[in-house]
């Protein structure tokens, strides 16, 4: 199905009767070129662009659950490209550009709005480091503009500048970032892949795989064998669970994220904000609700909900910056799960077992990077070559020792 605003107006003068699923709901064929496991967001794209930019068509989605019903569906909506290190910067980057061509691409409105991402500073030094990092996603070619604290405050005159602990003394400001409606973004790339001949297939776990001689040949599932010249991993949170499966034990662990939406406000937040003392992050929704986040819960868990003291947590570090934050009331707070690689960048790569492929890894920062991931691995599956913007993001860089620690905390996936 083809959307325009006539058929927009059209359904709406008679009663929205003529909408029809965009994607089908067929049983497994018993051998695919690419099997994908996790209907995600990532992995609807890397079935997008495998079917639409790669020619490749005999291709199934395999997910568990229902679209949208993992972090896709469950995260803070927000991008962008602001990241310090050259193995990371311009990944990010090349998602942004993806991210502003989406919606022509797939032809699905899925609400990219670059209304900004600002990161506040509280230092002098925090100001240096982040000139630093506004000077490297400069030369990726993102765009980064300093706000002192007069030009900060003319465009959040709610923020506490004078707090006597976090005083506020600027912004590293990217126009480009934004947020996107997290779900539209699984749907739409699902229509467009369902529409080159992807199948589509929901309620099917993956239970096994099908390995003889260090080769893999498909995989078990709870609708039966599937078998697959390529199967490419794509599960987020489930990674080590599933890869298991495969005898692989990855350097990731899985924490949970939560999430909180307040009430519908007014229009009052002119984008997105980060609290550079703490772990606090605001945006507004279009419904009006403030859309907010803070720190992971900080162990180890595949149940998709938290606990109060990070919500005590993050509502400290709203009140710091934004004191207003404590007359609204909160709606809603659900958790995601999140595979924290151990230098905290993900992994697009193939594995030591033949036909097998892994992405994973995204931490709490995978959003952004969908388009840019499933592109990356399309080219990846399609072309046994790495991406120029992903050749880093190896499993292999343990052994080498040649991790990306883009917040420098080392080892420690809680704390990246
Ligand atoms: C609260 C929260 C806030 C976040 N905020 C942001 C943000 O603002 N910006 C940002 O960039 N990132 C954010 N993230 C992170 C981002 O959501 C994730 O990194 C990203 O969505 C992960 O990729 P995905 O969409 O493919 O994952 P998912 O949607 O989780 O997809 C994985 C799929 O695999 C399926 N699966 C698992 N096991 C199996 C199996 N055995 N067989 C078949 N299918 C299986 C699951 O059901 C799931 O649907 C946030 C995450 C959370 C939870």
């Amino acid at each position: 199905m083809k959307y325009s605003g006539l058929k927009v107006f059209w359904e709406g003068l008679t009663g929205n009767k003529g909408w029809k699923p965009v994607w089908r709901n067929p049983e497994p064929k018993k051998h695919y070129d690419i099997i994908i496991i996790g209907g995600g967001g990532h992995g609807l794209a890397t079935a997008y662009y495998l079917s639409n930019k790669f020619n490749i068509h005999n291709i199934a989605v395999i997910e568990k659950g229902w679209l949208g019903s993992g972090n896709v569906g469950r995260n803070t909506t927000i991008i962008r490209s602001n990241y310090l290190l050259p193995e990371n910067q311009p990944f990010y980057e090349f998602s942004m550009k993806l991210w502003e061509n989406l919606e022509q691409d797939f032809n699905y409105n899925a609400m990219v709005s670059q209304r900004g991402v600002m990161n506040i500073f509280h230092s002098d030094p925090q100001r240096d480091a982040f000139v630093r990092r506004g000077n490297s996603m400069i030369m990726s070619g993102a765009d980064a503009v300093l706000l002192n604290e007069k030009d900060l405050k003319k465009m959040t005159p709610f923020l506490d500048f004078d707090n006597a602990r976090f005083p506020i003394k600027g912004a590293l400001w990217q126009p480009r970032g934004g947020s996107v409606r997290h779900d539209a973004v699984a749907w739409g790339y699902a229509k467009e892949a369902d529409a080159k001949g992807v199948d589509i297939i929901q309620n099917c776990e993956v239970t096994g795989f099908l390995i003889k001689n260090g080769k893999c040949t498909g995989v078990e599932t709870t609708k039966g064998i599937i078998k697959a010249t390529k199967t490419a991993s794509c599960v987020a949170g489930s990674s080590s669970k599933v890869m298991s499966k495969a005898g692989m034990r990855l350097p990731i662990e899985s924490h949970v994220l939560q999430a909180f939406v307040s009430e519908g406000l007014k229009p009052v937040l002119p984008g997105v904000i980060t609290f550079g003392a703490g772990h606090f992050y605001v945006s507004q929704s279009n419904k009006g609700g403030l859309v907010f986040g803070g720190d992971i819960d900080g162990y180890n868990s595949y149940a998709q909900r938290g606990n109060l003291p990070v919500v005590e947590d993050v509502c400290e570090g709203g009140m710091a910056i934004m004191p207003m934050i404590g007359r609204a009331r909160l709606l809603r707070i659900w958790g995601g799960l999140m595979d924290m690689s151990m230098d905290g960048s993900p992994f697009i790569d193939k594995t030591d077992i033949k036909g097998l492929f892994f992405n994973g890894g995204w931490c709490y920062g995978g959003f952004k990077a969908t388009p840019a991931s499933g592109y990356c691995y399309a080219h990846l599956l399609a072309t046994g070559k790495s991406h120029k913007t992903a050749e880093n993001f190896l499993l292999k860089r343990f052994e080498k020792g040649l991790i990306i620690d883009e917040k420098g905390q080392g080892n420690q996936p809680n704390l990246h």
